[in-house]
């Protein structure tokens, strides 16, 4: 039993997902995380309107590519 619960711990931990700018070429050191990939797609959306003044939200395929972004923090 206490097995199992270090394996559901862990399956915790695992699913934090994370964005980061740069990785999609920009000059920006934000990092951004969350609990799931449309927590952090979210914020991304936000990030990007609010500091790069890109509406990743107008455009689908700007949206896939940010999602595409998202890693395992
Ligand atoms: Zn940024």
């Amino acid at each position: 039993m206490l097995l199992l619960e270090a394996c559901v711990k862990w399956e915790e931990v695992r699913v934090a997902k994370s964005f980061e700018c740069r990785h999609g070429g920009v000059v920006c050191r934000a990092r951004i995380t969350g609990e799931t990939e449309e927590e952090v797609l979210q914020k991304a959306v936000a990030h990007a309107r609010e500091v790069h003044g890109v509406d990743l939200a107008r455009s689908k395929t700007l949206a896939r590519y940010a999602q595409g972004l998202i890693r395992e923090a």
